[in-house]
């Protein structure tokens, strides 16, 4: 078997105008095949495909500057080469950003930049985004399809995607920029794959592209209603989305209802391209207006909404994973018996994994790395024995059970670059690692010797929420920063949620709150008064959506969002948002 990058399709450099219209022939066992046969030799795979970036980019500035001269194996390009952070590559980035099109970073021209969510610092940062990112996008997609299919195969019908294209516009060098997922929406390979894998969207473009995301989620909804029928697959690209639209169905149900009974669209659209594409498919339909409306009426608590209005629905598919993992429980309880598939593992600046065990539950799903897009390193984070700085190692040479923080090399200009991501290795597919996604690693609670990680505060929180459970309560969402406004410093948690809870629930939540962090630094500092007592702050309902709208407002994509789980100190928006909102403020007695 040729075992060459080129024939696993490494980075086919493809026409695409030729290519939109063409119908996309798509067959999930042959999918399956070359994506065996791929991780059975993933190392040597690997090798290939850096072979592959390096001889298109190696007379690119920035590979130049490190003396490769031409050689393109691993050892080369790892002494050569250093290990860098988006900080590091911003001055190259920026320059292409502001239209210079000489080979800096690539051999061939950067034409498209993605914005990052960059949620963790509060502005969104540049990536780079070509053809090849495009064409890994399908990949991914098309090979977990092909695994999701063969354990909950769907026939021809609809897919409710609940996406939001964002804003895109021109930088100062002209260059086309957006969110990674617009980006992915936007280009035609995107539809011709959905409709490859029999999930065509519900909603016209115009919702999808709508300049005002809640008047699309209004639309969304309404489209899947007015087609519930045909709806097998309810998605989104983060599992936020779905459950923020559903719990915004239990808002908005009854006029929703009305527009489908009058065939007549709310006065709440008024972007008018909206509006025309929704006349079209809004007809008068007083009888499912009806039946929509006696279901949701017949409810306990919106218990089992999902199948109840789209009743052929088989799963539902996004990423439930990491920061979405809190959600998890509203989403089971919208969905009553339907199955959750935790969606595939990536970032704007590349694809990393693909769920292949798509029965698994979201909290045991892994993603094995898919070898040819893209030359993977793992960097140790477990000391070394004998104190030496550990220095990242190969994907043929990572270890089951071990944790590592991705670098990736790219196709897009990304070289050593450090992700940022914490992941476990679980296991192996054939010879490629499966990845278990633990956390960001820069999300860190910390003031002294105590380091707490975003899964820290998600178990914290998971634990005191149970408290909150008894009194038929939920949280709705939460963050934290550190206050070092006092003295000495202290962990704040702000958290919505979705009732009202009496003062006695509060006060033991706050208390279960600093009981549940058992990283030693920080049990040792609570107890000799190192680090103050833990606050509880209760923010006003709809506050975390008012923090959607300002990560929106700055150019952030719905589809891609994640609330920040730790508020850093400069950024004051957030913060002033929570801190204008509070309602209640709690003080541990834990210690
Ligand atoms: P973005 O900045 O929007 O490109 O988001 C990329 C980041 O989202 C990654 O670096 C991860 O931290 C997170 N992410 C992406 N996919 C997953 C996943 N399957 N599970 C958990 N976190 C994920």
């Amino acid at each position: 078997m040729d075992l060459s990058a080129e024939s696993f399709g490494v980075a086919p450099r493809r026409n695409m105008g030729m290519l939109e219209e063409m119908p996309l022939s798509l067959d999930p066992e042959d999918v399956i095949a070359e994506f065996e046969a791929m991780t059975r030799d993933a190392g040597r795979v690997q090798i290939e495909t850096l072979k592959k970036i390096l001889e298109e980019n190696g007379r690119t500035e920035y590979l130049q500057r490190w003396g490769l001269d031409g050689r393109t194996d691993p050892e080369s390009y790892k002494s050569c080469v250093p290990l860098v952070t988006h900080e590091d590559l911003e001055p190259y980035i920026n320059r292409i950003v502001d239209g210079d099109d000489s080979s800096i970073l690539t051999g061939n021209p950067i034409t498209t930049i993605s914005l990052s969510s960059g949620t963790t610092r509060g502005m969104p940062k540049f990536v780079p985004f070509n053809d090849e990112l495009m064409e890994s996008t399908m990949q991914i997609y098309k090979t977990s399809y092909s695994f999701r299919n063969r354990e909950f195969p769907i026939g021809n019908g609809k897919c409710l995607q609940l996406i939001y294209g964002s804003r895109q516009f021109k930088t100062k060098g002209g260059l086309a920029a957006g969110t990674a997922t617009t980006n992915v929406y936007r280009n035609p390979l995107f539809k011709r794959t959905m409709k490859a894998m029999q999930s065509p969207c519900c909603s016209p473009e115009e919702v999808i592209f709508g300049p005002d995301f809640h008047q699309s989620l209004y639309c969304h909804l309404l489209c899947g209603l007015i087609q519930r029928e045909e709806v097998q697959v309810i998605s989104s690209t983060f599992a936020h989305s779905i459950v923020h639209a559903f719990r915004t169905f239990e808002q908005d149900w009854e006029e929703l209802c009305t527009d489908i009974r009058e065939g007549v669209l709310s006065s709440r659209i008024s972007v008018p391209s909206v509006r025309t594409a929704m006349s079209k498919l809004l007809k008068p339909n007083p009888e499912l207006a009806d039946l929509i409306y006696n279901k949701c009426q017949g409810l306990s608590n919106w218990y089992g909404l999902i199948p109840e209005l789209f009743p052929k629905t088989r799963y539902i598919y996004g990423i439930m994973t990491g920061s979405m993992e809190p959600y998890l429980k509203k989403l089971r309880h919208y969905a009553g018996e339907l199955p959750l598939l935790s969606a595939d593992y990536g970032s704007s600046e590349g694809w990393i994994g693909v769920n292949v065990n798509p029965k698994l539950p979201p909290e045991m799903a892994t993603f094995a790395v898919l070898p040819n897009i893209g030359y993977f390193e793992f960097f140790p984070l477990r000391q070394s024995l004998d104190g030496l700085e550990a220095k990242p190692v190969g994907l043929a040479e990572v270890k089951a059970g071990e944790e590592y923080e991705v670098i990736v090399t790219s196709f897009a200009g990304l070289y050593r670059y450090r992700l940022g991501d914490v992941v476990k290795v679980k296991g192996f597919h054939n010879s490629t690692p499966e990845l278990q996604f633990i956390c960001r690693r820069n999300l860190l609670l910390t003031i002294n010797i105590d380091k707490n990680t975003e899964k820290d505060l998600q178990l914290a929180v998971e634990g005191a929420a149970k408290v909150l459970a008894e009194n038929k309560l939920e949280v709705v969402d939460f963050t934290s920063r550190i206050d070092s406004s006092t003295e000495p410093g202290h962990y704040v948690i702000f958290w919505e949620i979705s009732g009202e809870a009496s003062d006695e629930v509060l006060e033991e939540c706050c208390n279960c709150l600093d009981e549940s962090f058992l990283d030693a630094g920080y049990i040792s500092s609570r107890k000799v008064k190192a680090i103050g007592a833990l606050e509880l702050r209760i923010v006003k309902r709809g506050t975390f959506h008012k923090i959607l709208d300002h990560y929106v407002g700055l150019g952030a994509a719905v589809s891609q969002f994640k609330t920040p789980r730790c508020v850093g100190p400069t950024n004051n928006k957030v913060l002033q948002i929570l801190c204008n909102n509070v309602v209640k403020s709690y003080s541990s007695t834990a210690f």
